[in-house]
């Protein structure tokens, strides 16, 4: 069975770019268009998330947040996808314990090299 994996972004362009890239690597994908829509969409088979840091009605810190606290989640990995590159952004996400940071706009094959290491 192929990896699910899961795109939360408010992006329509960006989701569309990550979707091509994973469905044609073969995992099976789904979307959220923010954290709180991630939230109600959960599923436990879901393997990874790809996240955007800045989002309306929920933003990634704050999704991640919630979902660590979620014994099913806690330790399913987590990158993030995003246009900030700042040191303490990144600091945080680390203290939040994610997987990667991928800075927009990405590059297929470096990007599906770091989904591979952490879903392979
Ligand atoms: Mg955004």
């Amino acid at each position: 069975m192929p990896a699910k994996i899961m795109c939360v972004d408010d992006s329509n362009t960006i989701r569309s770019l990550v979707k091509k890239t994973l469905v044609t690597a073969g995992f099976e994908f789904v979307e959220a268009e923010n954290g709180q829509d991630a939230l109600d969409n959960l599923s436990a088979d879901i393997e990874l998330f790809i996240v955007d840091v800045n989002m309306p009605v929920m933003g990634g810190y704050e999704f991640v947040e919630n979902l660590k606290k979620q014994a099913e989640y806690k330790t399913k990995p987590v990158v993030f996808l995003t246009t900030e590159s700042s040191a303490d952004k990144k600091e945080k996400g680390k203290s939040l314990g994610i997987n990667g940071w991928i800075v927009k706009p990405f590059e297929p094959a470096s990007f599906l090299k770091v989904i591979d290491m952490l879903v392979g």
